[in-house]
């Protein structure tokens, strides 16, 4: 695996790879990988001819008081779950690499170009708890398609709107690269797995369970008939509200605009947000009948 820290160099040197006529998949990360990360670089491989994984810890996607500063970071142990799961090339940049100016690093103020999401997408969900946070995904995910130029690129669905917000970001600026998203890997007891997962105590862990039980609670009662999405919400809350510490959102939303349904429809997102302990927590499911 070739490791490549410099933007201009990875972009060089992706550029002489598009002339062998090799495809490229492509896995952007914050890096403390795990096998959700791993699935993506799997389907990767499976699909492209070379695999590139990108590990930056964005600081424009963080707000002033979030966790950007303790965001886990275990590069050794990254370097060697991607080497065996046979990625070919590691973008490994710094910030000041990345953003000519470091004072957004300080201050997250904006001097340099930004992309903004489409504004239907940062309505509900995520966005109105985090101001600014997309905005800062998907600039730095459409610097990372133009050093990267893959033509594949690979995603998530545990982070449903960002998935959503990119998914369209590629299709409005014409990126030319394929979005791919992949599904949530779990844990045994059906905890989304996340890099953020480490800062749960034993006893949290336990009681953040709770948070895809009430996902799949919400999923099983649709498909036995109960049709009434308010009441199914509220059912959520109670089961949530007996195991999380808070509850930001629980909501259930059109899968391609992110808007919060009244009525059921044919394919729905039901997705919540909850803090066990100082934890953030974000999870979703797919509700089809
Ligand atoms: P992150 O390092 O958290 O920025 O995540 C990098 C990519 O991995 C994103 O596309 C995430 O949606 C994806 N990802 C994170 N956790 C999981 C998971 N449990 N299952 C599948 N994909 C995931």
């Amino acid at each position: 695996m070739r490791i490549i820290k410099s933007p201009d160099v990875f972009q060089k040197e992706m550029r002489r790879l598009k002339t062998t006529g090799k495809t490229l998949g492509f896995v952007p990360t914050m890096g403390a990988l795990h096998e959700g990360h791993l699935s993506l670089v799997r389907q990767a491989r499976h699909e492209n001819h070379l695999v590139a994984a990108s590990i930056f810890v964005n600081p424009l996607q963080f707000g002033p008081k979030e966790d950007f500063k303790k965001y886990p970071r275990v590069l050794a142990r990254d370097k060697r779950l991607l080497k065996d799961a046979r990625a070919d090339y590691l973008f490994l940049p710094s910030p000041s690499a990345m953003y000519s100016s470091d004072s957004r690093i300080k201050s997250l103020g904006n001097d340099g170009t930004v992309v903004e999401p489409a504004p239907e997408l940062v309505q509900t969900l995520c966005a109105r708890y985090r101001p600014g946070h997309f905005s800062g995904v998907t600039t730095v995910v459409a610097k990372l398609l133009n050093i990267v130029q893959p033509d594949k690129v690979y995603f998530g669905a545990k982070d449903y709107q960002q998935a959503a917000i990119l998914k369209r970001m590629i299709r409005d600026l014409n990126f030319e690269c394929e979005f791919r998203l992949a599904p949530t890997v779990r844990e045994k007891d059906g905890l989304a797995m996340s890099s953020r997962n480490i800062y749960l105590t034993p006893e949290e862990r336990l009681r953040a369970a709770a948070i895809s039980k009430a996902l799949f609670g919400v999923r099983e009662k649709f498909c036995s008939g109960e049709r009434n999405l308010t009441q199914l919400k509220r059912e959520a809350l109670k089961l949530l509200g007996a195991a999380v510490d808070r509850v930001q959102y629980f909501e259930i939303v059109d899968p391609d605009n992110l808007s919060i349904l009244k009525v059921p429809q044919a394919k729905m997102v039901a997705a919540a947000a909850c803090f066990v302990g100082k934890t953030r927590l974000i999870d979703n499911v797919i509700i089809r009948p």
